[in-house]
């Protein structure tokens, strides 16, 4: 399985990802989890991402091409890999074509999550993350079991900078200027299936199964 979740920022790409990852015994690759790794670590890559993140921008596209390479060049990709949050611009999702052909592989499957916007909005503004783990809560829909504390690993829980109110609607602007296109690129390659993102994490995991199971 080689998939792509693709999406607005906030529609539960993230939420889903891990175990749905699980479940097909495949790798997850969050291209933001690993620039929020490198910012937590201070990492040359960190510190050249942190700016463009916490502004609600793109990191450069060498940047996470650069991450992306590095991961799909590990033998754990090799029997699959579902990618979260990347490509983000139809450079990186060119560049990704031609790493997969080098290695004789193609994408299966790029799952759109759609969402209203306002429902986007408010899924963002009340996120909270674990600076930890990655773990992702909701203050209403996905509370943790102990008020902002991490139910996985008992870290305190944080607000990102880049889900503040201010910084959301940028998020929104960049996501369709740079990465909507990506909807009818690879509609245009007849791999993109439509997933209806509302209600709970649980019947959105089952339409998800659904989806990933068929052909
Ligand atoms: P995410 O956790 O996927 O919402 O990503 C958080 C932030 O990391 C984004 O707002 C971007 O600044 C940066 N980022 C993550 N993935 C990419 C990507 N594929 N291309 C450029 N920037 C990215």
């Amino acid at each position: 399985m080689r998939v792509i979740f693709l999406g607005p920022p906030g529609v539960g790409k993230g939420t889903q990802a891990d175990a749905i990852a699980k479940h097909f015994q495949v790798i997850k690759i969050a291209t933001g989890d690993l620039l929020r790794e490198g910012v937590a670590k201070r990492t040359a890559l960190g510190l050249k991402a942190k700016s463009f993140m916490d502004a609600g921008g793109l990191v450069p596209d060498d940047v996470v091409i650069g991450l992306i390479e590095e991961k799909l060049s590990l033998p754990e990709s090799e029997s699959g890999f579902l990618l979260d949050g990347f490509p983000r611009t139809v450079a990186q999702a060119d560049k990704l074509t031609d790493i997969l052909s080098q290695k004789s592989q193609s994408l299966n499957k790029v799952i759109y999550f759609v969402l209203s916007e306002i429902e986007i909005v408010r899924r963002l503004s009340g996120r909270r993350s674990c600076p930890k783990c990655q773990a992702v809560f909701h203050v209403e829909s996905i509370p943790p079991k102990e008020l902002n504390v991490c139910d996985f690993c008992l870290s305190d829980l944080v607000q990102r900078n880049d889900d503040m109110p201010e910084t959301i609607q940028s998020r929104l602007s960049v996501y369709k200027e740079q990465t909507a296109p990506l909807i009818e690129y690879y509609r245009g390659k007849k791999i993109l299936s439509e997933l209806d993102g509302s209600g709970d994490v649980s019947d959105v995991r089952e339409r998800l199964l659904l989806a990933l199971s068929g052909p």
